[in-house]
């Protein structure tokens, strides 16, 4: 792991709490298409493995983007969920 300032140092990928929803990022999906972090760059980060994780600046991201970030994923590697667990997405 390199040094990227993460949302929660134990769960790399999430599940992360940002604003009032929890983001997950399945690591057995995820590809390394980085599409994520063209869409939210201060949310998503690759780590060493070329996996996607959760950076600690994802609060400065909007719901919208991080919306925007999971359906731009060619895997569907990324979920979120509402405070209620209500899957946001995918739906
Ligand atoms: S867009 Fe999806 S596959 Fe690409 S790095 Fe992000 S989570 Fe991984």
């Amino acid at each position: 792991m390199t040094d990227l300032s993460l949302k929660d140092p134990n769960n790399p990928s999430g599940p992360v709490q940002v604003h009032n929803y929890k983001i997950a990022v399945d690591r057995d999906l995820c590809i390394g298409a980085a599409t994520c972090i063209a869409v939210a760059g201060k949310a998503f980060e690759l780590d060493s493995e070329a996996k996607a994780v959760v950076l600690q600046t994802a609060d400065a991201e909007t719901i919208e983007a991080l919306i925007d970030a999971a359906r731009a994923c060619p895997v569907a590697a990324i979920t979120i969920e509402d405070e209620n667990g209500n899957k946001i997405f995918p739906q």
